[in-house]
Order: structure tokens, then C-alpha cells, then sequence
């Protein structure tokens, strides 16, 4: 009989921590980690922030070194897709035709660019951000004075925005939205953002809907719908992601804006698990479906979908939490601020670079946005995971220690 084997499909943060997780868990079988980036597993992140700055390199971004998964023989198989799935004979196939036996399988596919289907998005410098070669080619259209347009005031959007004024390039941001940010944050938080973004030099427009972009073979302006041009040397789109779903779809697996997960990371199929941004689950906080697209998440999955693929069934129940760094701030975020009926200010964002905003259902706090605030940050996530009744007041009082609000 061949050596039972575990292929995980994707090689990022959520494949990459699976394949380890097997091994801290005692899979004995061969483990093979199926990848269609031509690298080892690396951080995300920094595609956005000290990669696209250049103060990064490829070798910098890696999360573990070659030689700790050889160690614990975790094999790779780089620059290759997976396009079949078939659970009744076990295997999967590779575009070229190869096919894998597995015992066990993980899905950590992730998420790809939701794209802008528009006149002129073909055009050269009408760009996504999401890889390293995304980075690479975006690299060839920046320069001192150049116009770069971003359309998109989330996340991604404005950290990019940030690192290319630090680059020195003349930035406009475009959102669809009447603010920055407004599937994630309060007004308060957006204002903020906007304020800071101004001061720096890069500008916003909001409630503006791009229909399309002109140029002779390469990018030179965007059009809106209200009749306004801006001229552009480059154009990044960061208007969301997909979670990747296709391979358990077709392999019949249930799928609902992302592949269904139980607590323990198990797909429809017991045999199968899947982690991170390709993945649905019902978060206990929260009381609801979540499909969250973060590294905490990614990596915190993958802990528990190889423990269940090893026989050993534990709960995922772990607090979301994200950060995203723009300029000098750095912004912590502890929970999920939907559904929220007030927001507590802790500090002043009209006039400093550091508060907090706690986002209240109730007496219970459910988020909190620390900015440069790790204090409040760490005391969020408690008062969140501990459900601690608090007092508005109290929060809002920055003489208090922060702390004070967990007695
Ligand atoms: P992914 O990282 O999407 O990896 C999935 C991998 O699987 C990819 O390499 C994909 O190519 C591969 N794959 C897919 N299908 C196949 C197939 N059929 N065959 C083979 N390979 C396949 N999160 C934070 O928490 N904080 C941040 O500050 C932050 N900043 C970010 C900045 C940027 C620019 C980006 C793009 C993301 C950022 N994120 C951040 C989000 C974070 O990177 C993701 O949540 C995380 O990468 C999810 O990991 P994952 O392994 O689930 O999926």
C-alpha cells in the first residue's frame, strides 16, 4: 500500500501553516503543497506597504526559510495549478495533465482581484495588487512627479496610496462611496483617514464612479461618470477580492460565497479542510457567517483544519483582528464593527495621529480601530472576548488607564 498523502492546494499563509501544523500534529504520510506562484510561502502584507516601497525584497518576504520545511519534510511543488478535483477516486490534476493521489486534502486557495470590466481596463498600467508579480509590473510605472490614480478608498487602496506619495508621485484616490472606508469603519474613522491622506499630499474624491479609461495603448486618464478626467501614468484597481471556489465546486463540495467550513475546518467532505480567504464559517462572536480575509484568520484555520484532517477535532473560535499601516499610523483593529449602535471616541481624531474608536452594541463592546494605540487595541480584544459590560464614559476619558475599563 503507497504512503498515505496530504495535498494542500494553495502555497500561501493558510497553505503554508497547514502543512506545518500537519506535522506538529503527527502526520506521518508524505505532505506535498500544491502552489501556482513560483514561491515559497511569503507575507501579503507588505505587497502594499515595504515591498512596493522597495524596502523590501522577495527574500525578506518569505515567512520560513526552505530549510525549516525540509526539515520536517513538507514537500513543494511550485508554479503549477490545480484544475481538477475528483473525491470518489481521491485525486487531483494539474493543468498539464498530471494527477496526485491523496489521502487527505486542504483547500487553501484564497481570494483573487474582483475585476473592473470597463472600456480601457486592458489598457498597459491599469494594474490590481494582489501578488509578488503584480508588484513587479507595477514597479515599471512608477517614478518621481508621476500620476498614479487609485481607484478604491479601502484598505489596500490607501495603503498603496500612502506608499506612493512616499515614493513622491502625484496620487488621486477615487471611491465609488460617499466616504473612505465605509464598508469597514464609522465616519469618524473615515474622516480621519481622509484628513491625513490631505495633509499628505495625496487627494480624495469620494461618490465618484469611474466608467472608464482612455489612452493610446497605455493608460493616461480615467473617466467618471460625472463627466471628470484625471490624468494617469498608472492606475491601481483595489476594489475587493473572491474567494477561490471554483476546484470544490466542481468537486461538488458546498460552497456560498466561499467553501463551507464547520468548526473544526471541515469541508462538506470530511476528508477534505480548508483555511483562509477561500473559506465561510460561522463565527461564534459573532454569532454569524463570516468569510474574512486576513492572515490571522488564514493562519488560525489552518491550525485547526490539520488538526481535524490528524483525527483531532478542535473549536475555531478566534477573535478577528486586522491591521493596515498608511504614513506613520498604524492602525489596529480588534472584531467586526457591523451591527454597532455607538461609537465611543478615546482621543482626538480631528487634531492628533493617535485615538481609538469603540464600536458599542449595547453596554458590550464588539470592535474597536486603535490608531497608533496599542494599549487600547489589547484592551479591546479583551473587552470583546471577555463580553465585559463598560461605560462610555469612562472610555472616553483619557485620563483613566485604558486598562481600567477591564475591572
Ligand atoms: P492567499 O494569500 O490568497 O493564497 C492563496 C494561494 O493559493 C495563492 O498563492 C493562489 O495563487 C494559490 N492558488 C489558488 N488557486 C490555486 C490552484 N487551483 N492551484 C494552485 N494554487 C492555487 N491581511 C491582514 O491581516 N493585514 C494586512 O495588513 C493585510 N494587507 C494586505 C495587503 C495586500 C496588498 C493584500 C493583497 C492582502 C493583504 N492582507 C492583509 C490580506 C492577507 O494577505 C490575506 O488575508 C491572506 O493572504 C490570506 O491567505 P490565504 O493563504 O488564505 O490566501
Amino acid at each position: 500500500m503507497s504512503e498515505p498523502c496530504c495535498i494542500v492546494v494553495g502555497a500561501s499563509h493558510a497553505g503554508g501553516q497547514l502543512a506545518v501544523s500537519l506535522r506538529q500534529e503527527g502526520w506521518e504520510g508524505r505532505v506535498l503543497v500544491i502552489g501556482d506562484e513560483p514561491y515559497l510561502p511569503y507575507n501579503r502584507p507588505p505587497l502594499s506597504k515595504t515591498f512596493l516601497s522597495g524596502e523590501k525584497h522577495v527574500d525578506d518576504l518569505l515567512i520560513r526559510p526552505e530549510t525549516q520545511y525540509e526539515k520536517i519534510g513538507v514537500e513543494f511543488l511550485l508554479g503549477q495549478r490545480v484544475t481538477g478535483l475528483d473525491r470518489e477516486s481521491r485525486t487531483l490534476t494539474l493543468s498539464h495533465g498530471e494527477t496526485f493521489s491523496w489521502s487527505k486534502l486542504a483547500l487553501a486557495t484564497g481570494a483573487r482581484v474582483r475585476k473592473l470590466d470597463l472600456p480601457g481596463a486592458d489598457l498597459k498600467g491599469v494594474l490590481y495588487l494582489r501578488d509578488i508579480s503584480d508588484v513587479e509590473t507595477i514597479r515599471q510605472f512608477l517614478g518621481d512627479g508621476k500620476k498614479a490614480v487609485i481607484v478604491g478608498g479601502g484598505y489596500i487602496g490607501l495603503e498603496t496610496a500612502a506608499m506612493l506619495r512616499k515614493l513622491n508621485m502625484e496620487v488621486s484616490v477615487l471611491e465609488a462611496a460617499e466616504r473612505v472606508l465605509s464598508r469597514v469603519t464609522a465616519p469618524e474613522l473615515s474622516h480621519f483617514y481622509t484628513r491625513i491622506h490631505e495633509e499628505e499630499g495625496c487627494r480624495i474624491h469620494c461618490g465618484v464612479q469611474v466608467i472608464g479609461f482612455g489612452g493610446e495603448g497605455r493608460v493616461s486618464d480615467v473617466h467618471c461618470a460625472d463627466g471628470s478626467t484625471f490624468a494617469a501614468d498608472l492606475v491601481i484597481i483595489g476594489i475587493g477580492v473572491m474567494p477561490n471556489t471554483s476546484l470544490a465546486e466542481t468537486a461538488g463540495l458546498e460552497v456560498d460565497n466561499g467553501i463551507v467550513v464547520n468548526d473544526a475546518c471541515l469541508t462538506s467532505d470530511d476528508n477534505i479542510a480548508a483555511a483562509g480567504d477561500c473559506t465561510r464559517h460561522f463565527n461564534h462572536f459573532y454569532q454569524r457567517q463570516l468569510r474574512l480575509e486576513s492572515v490571522q484568520n488564514a493562519m488560525e484555520q489552518a491550525k485547526v483544519a490539520a488538526a481535524a484532517l490528524c483525527g483531532r477535532s478542535i473549536q475555531y473560535n478566534a477573535l478577528p483582528w486586522f491591521w493596515s499601516d498608511q504614513y506613520d499610523l498604524k492602525l489596529q483593529i480588534a472584531g467586526l464593527s457591523e451591527g454597532y449602535d455607538q461609537v465611543v471616541l478615546r482621543g482626538d481624531p480631528d487634531g492628533s495621529r493617535k485615538f481609538a474608536a469603540f464600536y458599542l452594541k449595547g453596554s458590550k463592546v464588539i470592535a474597536v480601530d486603535a490608531i497608533n494605540s496599542p494599549q487600547e487595541f489589547m484592551t479591546g480584544k479583551q473587552l470583546i472576548s471577555r463580553e465585559l459590560e463598560v461605560d462610555p464614559v469612562r472610555i472616553q476619558d483619557a485620563e483613566l488607564p485604558v486598562k481600567s475599563l477591564l475591572d
